[in-house]
């Protein structure tokens, strides 16, 4: 056992029983976001590190420190994507899309951070995004909003989720803001953190997003970018929570939130939970109407925010939520007493398959006696067991049995479909 060769670490595997789970969550997902009209959108999982550089941002946490980057073998240097927009950006630049009216997009997959993993932060995560582009606002922002709402509704932890909102205005605000903020924490400079002192010079902005504990104190009696936001940024947020009152979302402002990545400007938001050990952001976005333009195109405003999945998981399965509790029930097993029927038992399973398409069918070919195959029936959660045995091949016939509402039948296998079909009825009544 000394030579078995470990995953990376901070990167898991995720086996069928975790895999049902992601299904359940995914299948929500992608109902939601088909309902608000949302489409799908895929681009690589390895991008050129210029790409994050420029799109994200020199002095963020991830182009510092998070990136999994390197050069391949002809000496470009790459990246594996931290995150999911700049890269969606890039996509929809170079296949035009940003020229064709809005576009209304989302994506599912795993990004890379080099972190310090922990409960709730790994090196390989996933997450779900949802951008919108071409739309000022702030009625997108509001339809974006609704839809994460909508997703936690419908997976039962919305009353275990607070939103919190602000506004981080323009840019240009945020110079001036920086100034302040420099001048603020140049005071306390020998009582902050390693990274906070570096961030005052390189980006003092990013200090408001320290998780030091020890700080929060300076932290909270900062200048807030509150009095320094413009007039268009603060209409726009004014009008966001005027819909969001008017539709009944609840929300807290917190004046101090700031997003991580440099690209967001005007609304941004978080998702958070304190049911974990610790308080959680399960979603995070914003509104980024600068990233186009840095990313060398034309100017296109635009919002999204992104899920953890693997943070709504822990939530869930902290929460032990009831929908977790769906394990994959096989609909139809078929069962065969005797290795000489083994060709009956595979025909009659592919019959089944072409009548049920939609059905979970699958065909015990463990070679053991009838009370062993009828127990690992039910350990699956299978609902009907088809039975062949020497006399029912003789007959040309099959045994039926319903281990849900504990009935059975005999039926001749030419009437086998229509006879299920009729047990699968009682299903839907
Ligand atoms: P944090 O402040 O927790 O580091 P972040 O601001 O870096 O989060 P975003 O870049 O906004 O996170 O990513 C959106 C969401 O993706 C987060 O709210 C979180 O749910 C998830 N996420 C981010 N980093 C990780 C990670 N290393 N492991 C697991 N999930 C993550
Ligand atoms: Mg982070």
């Amino acid at each position: 056992m000394a030579n078995i060769i470990q995953s990376v670490k901070g990167m898991h595997d995720y086996i069928p029983k975790d895999i049902q789970i992601w299904q359940y969550i995914e299948k929500i997902f992608k109902n939601v976001l088909n309902s608000y009209s949302y489409q799908e959108i895929r681009f690589p999982i390895i991008e050129k590190t210029e790409l994050f550089q420029r799109g994200i941002g020199n002095t963020t946490d991830i182009i510092e420190k998070e990136m999994y980057s390197f050069k391949d073998k002809k000496n470009s240097n790459l990246t594996l994507r931290p995150e999911g927009t700049v890269g969606c950006m890039r996509s929809c630049i170079k296949n035009g899309l940003l020229r064709h009216s809005e576009q209304r997009l989302w994506y599912l997959g795993p990004m890379f951070r080099y972190e310090k993993p922990q409960c709730g932060r790994y090196r390989q995560f996933h997450q779900l995004g949802i951008e919108s582009f071409g739309l000022i606002g702030p009625d997108i922002d509001l339809e974006v909003i609704m839809l994460v709402q909508r997703i936690w509704k419908y997976l039962h932890i919305s009353q275990y989720i607070n939103l919190e909102l602000n506004t981080i205005g323009s840019i240009h605000d945020r110079i001036n803001y920086k100034k302040s903020l420099y001048l603020y924490f140049k005071k306390y400079e020998s009582l902050l953190d390693k990274d906070c002192q570096r961030r005052l010079y390189t980006n003092p902005f990013r200090i408001l997003d320290s998780k030091n504990d020890s700080i929060k104190e300076i932290i909270d009696d900062a200048p807030i970018l509150t009095d320094y936001i413009d007039d268009d940024s603060s209409i726009h947020f004014e009008q966001l929570c005027k819909l969001m009152d008017k539709i009944g979302i609840s929300y807290i402002v917190n004046y101090k939130l700031v997003r991580g990545l440099d690209y967001y400007n005007k609304t941004v938001f978080e998702w958070t939970t304190n049911k974990l050990a610790s308080k959680h952001t399960i979603c995070a976005g914003g509104r980024y109407d600068y990233l186009s333009k840095y990313l060398g195109s034309i100017s296109v405003p635009a919002i999204g925010c992104a899920i953890g999945v693997e943070r709504l998981i822990l939530l869930l399965k902290s929460l032990k939520n009831q929908s977790l509790n769906v394990i994959l029930c096989i609909d139809i097993f078929i069962i065969f007493l005797q290795k000489e029927i083994e060709l009956h038992a595979i025909k009659l399973s592919e019959n089944v398959r072409t009548a049920f398409p939609d059905k979970n069918v699958q065909i015990n070919f463990l070679n053991s006696n009838i009370t062993k195959q009828f127990r690992k029936a039910n350990r699956l959660g299978a609902r009907i067991v088809l039975l062949l045995g020497l006399i029912e091949v003789k007959n040309k016939t099959v045994l039926i049995k319903d281990l849900k509402f504990k009935k059975q039948k005999i039926s001749l296998i030419k009437n086998v479909i229509q006879e299920l079909k009729l047990f699968f009825v009682e299903d839907n009544l």
